[in-house]
């Protein structure tokens, strides 16, 4: 009998690790290793989560169309050019499934995402990895490693885990240059914490090359729910309508994704803690000499002087109930990426770092 084998690639997926969540025997956690709000969800959200609860008896809208409304509404776009997926995941996921196979590649920067390398080998493409300058995208790395085999090439900007930022010209530049049967990815999980920046929604509207997704998991402080969208080309839209789930999003998610898109109120709060919170995390960082780059996103990656002190770094941290991410998967086993939390917040995990330094002393 022939064995039972998955597709070819699939094995070589290593399990997704999420940012930790708990310490034992602790119940005053800070959590500041998965990028949420942390303020929590809006309001708005919440109240329209326990409205659904009636007709949860009701399969969802396949169309999505109250949610696409909201969206084009809020962002100027064509709601015909917009699809909505289980996270952003999702589409980062149908878009490889539709897009690469078997003998193609899936390109990405070397600290990128560690979904696009999860969704090429599912999909059973190559994936090929650019290297990075100084922690910053390359483009011309990028390009000189795309290839006529080259289907997809995802880009987070800002970038996660280094939080740093393509100029717009470069995306262009980089959306111009690539070989003519290829989609660039536009990844703006993080998009709106960098002010006044589109995404890259101008571009997907010039070309019929680049996608741009986003997602409800941070700014709206949504990650339990997963709800995510896409701009892109009709032609790209037409492909992933056909492949993804038809009841992908329950009424619950889509009725609460609405609510958070249309309270504005919220997003504008929850940016302006960011951007003083991220100001004073990176100024006070770098006052008791722990690097770090600008970052444009709602984290700071903070550089010790080596593996050894990240590690101990982050112990100290979970021993005063602190949670941050390890990014040793990413290519920085000396960084602790570290979320921008309220103002409270921000004052325990600096106490704690400054603690950790007059010990380290
Ligand atoms: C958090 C994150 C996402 C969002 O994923 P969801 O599936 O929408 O929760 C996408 N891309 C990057 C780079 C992220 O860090």
């Amino acid at each position: 009998m022939a064995p039972i084998a998955p597709q070819p690639g699939i094995m070589d997926i290593a399990l997704y690790e999420g940012g930790k969540s708990a310490i034992a025997g602790r119940d005053d956690v800070l959590k500041l290793s998965s990028n949420e709000n942390p303020r929590g969800p809006s309001p708005a959200a919440m109240e329209a989560v326990r409205a659904s609860a009636a007709t949860l008896h009701r399969y969802p809208s396949t169309d999505h169309a109250a949610l696409r409304t909201a969206i084009s509404d809020v962002h100027g776009l064509d709601a015909g050019r917009i699809v909505c997926g289980v996270g952003s995941d999702e589409i980062i996921h149908v878009l490889c499934q539709a897009y690469a196979g078997p003998g193609d590649e899936v390109l990405y920067p070397e600290h990128g995402f560690a979904m696009y390398r999860i969704s090429a080998l599912a999909a059973g493409a190559t994936p090929v990895v650019a290297r990075e300058r100084e922690r910053r995208v390359d483009v011309d790395a990028l390009l000189a490693m795309a290839s006529e085999r080259t289907r997809l090439v995802f880009l987070a900007n800002p970038a996660n885990p280094t939080g740093t930022m393509l100029h717009e010209a470069e995306v262009a530049r980089l959306a111009a240059g690539l070989p003519e049967a290829c989609l660039l990815v536009l990844d703006g999980a993080y998009v709106e914490y960098a002010e006044g920046c589109d995404g890259g929604a101008a571009l997907v509207e010039s070309r019929d090359d680049v996608v741009m997704t986003r997602t409800f998991s941070k700014l709206y402080g949504l990650g339990g729910l997963r709800i995510g969208w896409g701009y892109a080309p009709r032609a790209v839209i037409d492909v992933l309508n056909r492949i993804r789930g038809p009841f992908n999003l329950s009424g619950t998610q889509l009725s609460a994704a609405e609510a958070a898109m249309r309270d504005r109120a919220f997003v504008a709060e929850t940016l302006a803690i960011n951007a003083a919170q991220r100001a004073r995390l990176t100024q006070a960082l770098r006052a008791m000499g722990i690097a770090c780059d600008d970052s444009q996103a709602n984290f700071v990656l903070a550089r010790f002087r080596s593996p050894e002190e990240a590690g101990a770094a982050d112990l100290h941290l979970q021993a005063r109930g602190i949670l941050v991410r390890r990014v040793t998967g990413y290519g920085f086993p000396e960084g602790l990426r570290i979320t921008v939390g309220t103002e409270a917040d921000t004052t325990r995990v600096l106490d704690a770092l400054a603690r950790f330094r007059e010990e380290a002393a």
